[in-house]
């Protein structure tokens, strides 16, 4: 029997922010800009990282705009 090991996660990380001016559209929060990273990982293994910008809810974390 052979045995596969496809296990390939991504988490998203806020490593920094500041505010915005707007509100959140689900619960009325502060917007606030935030530097995200995004990594993948294989096997728990991390093998790609990704750093974008983001409008996000301060109060919520709702992913309000996202930017490249
Ligand atoms: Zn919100």
């Amino acid at each position: 029997m052979v045995c596969f090991c496809f296990l390939v996660d991504q988490k998203k990380k806020m490593r920094s922010s500041k505010p915005a001016a707007g509100t959140c559209s689900r619960c009325g929060g502060g917007a606030r800009i935030a530097d995200m990273t995004t990594s993948t990982r294989f096997c728990l293994i991390p093998i790609y990282w990704r750093s974008w910008k983001a409008v996000v809810c301060g109060f919520c974390g709702a992913v309000l705009k996202s930017y490249r």
